[in-house]
């Protein structure tokens, strides 16, 4: 773990979030609401706080304290939800909500107001302090690295990648939830469905979503789909407001304490602690629980709070290895164009399990559930797919 130079100046202040994002934000959100007395910063190189993005959560997936306090931050919530395979269309009861960067900008740059100073990038950071771009050294008793995901060589990964455009149409859409999958799209580049959320009667967020190998986006040739599935369900388009991509990480298998290692000592919140749902590559369940976390912790110094988050998020990882195994038989036995066959099988299991699915609180029974019966891929590839050791390097853990 590399030394910070010490210096007797003073600290400019307890506690600097690198990363204004999904992760930081919530943890600055929480801590000036609830310990107004610990000096926060936080440092983002954008413009704005959060991005370009729509986060979206299951109702199940929060505690109901997580809830409230989430809650101002919550732009567009719904009742239930869709999916739509070519032989099944399921209607979910779980609430749904979506926060968008508009909002969470909006709200956690007023409450900490110059406790968040944007257009300020990190160049160096190390536990205790960070340099920024211009060379300005800043001090704390511990710094946090929000800045998302980081590449690794000890995290195996397939990829969800997508390109969402929120359109505004000529009349009402007609849609009274959002569709979480509309699988019944032609197939391209491993499982692919279209994402719907109705944010008024006649503006929709499409998302032309793939669960892929490769990590490639092709912008142009999903915004083509995107305006000819606008088309097929006859929308008009009166313009698109807005459009978002991302490409998350999905994992299969890794290493977690060696990709720790590679944060010497610097306490890492969100992706960059690998901190989200394998399955899905969501993280603002976790991002929740990392905010409360902190938030509770009376000792915020730089080794105590890199101890509990890497001892955290270790744990994190052994509660999810089913998933990882899960996504192995996704990923590896299915050939790609009948990946949707598993989502579809899926999606016929009872709703409070796919809750927990999401949730990522899966107990033994539905585990077994998931597994058993009637394999929707063959049988021997999906075996020997999930049993497989993913790569040739002895250390991976699955
Ligand atoms: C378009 C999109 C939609 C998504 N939708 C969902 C969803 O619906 N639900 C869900 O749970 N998850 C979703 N995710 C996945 C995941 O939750 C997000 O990627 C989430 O934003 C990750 O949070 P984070 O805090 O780790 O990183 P980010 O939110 O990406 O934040 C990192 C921040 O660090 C800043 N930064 C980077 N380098 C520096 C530097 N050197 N100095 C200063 N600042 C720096 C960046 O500008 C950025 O603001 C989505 C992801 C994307 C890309």
């Amino acid at each position: 773990m590399p030394a910070d130079h010490a210096s007797s100046a003073p600290l400019d202040a307890d506690l600097i979030l690198v990363g204004g994002g999904l992760a930081n934000g919530l943890i600055a959100w929480r801590l000036a609401l609830q310990r107004p007395d610990v000096r926060l910063l936080l440092l983002e190189a954008g413009p704005t706080l959060g991005g370009n993005h729509t986060w979206s959560f299951h109702a199940t997936d929060l505690t109901a304290a997580q809830q409230a306090w989430i809650a101002p931050l919550v732009a567009h919530r719904w009742a239930g939800h869709e999916v739509v395979f070519p032989q099944r269309r399921r209607h979910l009861g779980g609430g749904y909500a979506s926060v968008t960067s508009e909002r969470f900008h909006a709200r956690i740059a007023a409450l900490l107001g110059e406790r968040a100073r944007r257009g300020v990038a990190v160049a160096a950071l190390g536990p205790t302090q960070v340099t920024l771009a211009d060379g300005t050294v800043l001090r704390a008793r511990a710094v946090i690295d929000g800045r998302g995901a980081r590449r690794s060589p000890h995290l195996v990964l397939g990829h969800q990648k997508f390109l969402g455009q929120e359109l505004k149409l000529a009349a009402p859409h007609g849609l009274e939830a959002p569709v979480l999958m509309d699988a019944s799209v032609a197939q391209h580049d491993g499982y692919r469905f279209v994402y719907l959320l109705p944010f008024t009667a006649d503006t929709v967020l499409v998302e032309d979503t793939y669960y892929a190998d490769g990590a490639a986006l092709d912008a142009p040739a999903l915004r083509r789909r995107i305006a000819q599935y606008a088309a097929a369900r006859g929308w008009r388009l009166e313009g698109v407001v807005r459009e978002e991509q991302g490409v998350l990480p999905i994992v299969l298998s890794g290493d977690p304490e060696a990709f720790w290692r590679e944060a010497r000592g610097v306490p890492c919140s969100g992706l960059a602690a690998g901190l989200f749902h394998p399955t899905t590559g969501y993280s603002l369940p976790e991002a929740a629980t990392v905010a409360e976390l902190i938030a509770a912790r009376v000792e915020l110094s730089a080794p105590a709070l890199f101890e509990s988050l890497r001892a955290h998020a270790l744990q994190r990882w052994r509660a999810h290895g089913f998933f990882r195994l899960l996504n192995r038989m996704l990923f590896r036995s299915a050939p790609p164009q009948l990946r949707w066959k598993v989502m579809q099988r899926f999606y016929g299991l009872p709703e409070p399990l796919i809750a927990r699915f999401y949730a990522a609180q899966l107990g033994a029974l539905d585990k077994l559930r998931i597994v058993s019966g009637k394999p929707p891929v063959p049988l021997g590839a999906a075996l020997r797919a999930a049993l497989d050791r993913p790569s040739s390097r002895a250390e991976v853990r699955q």
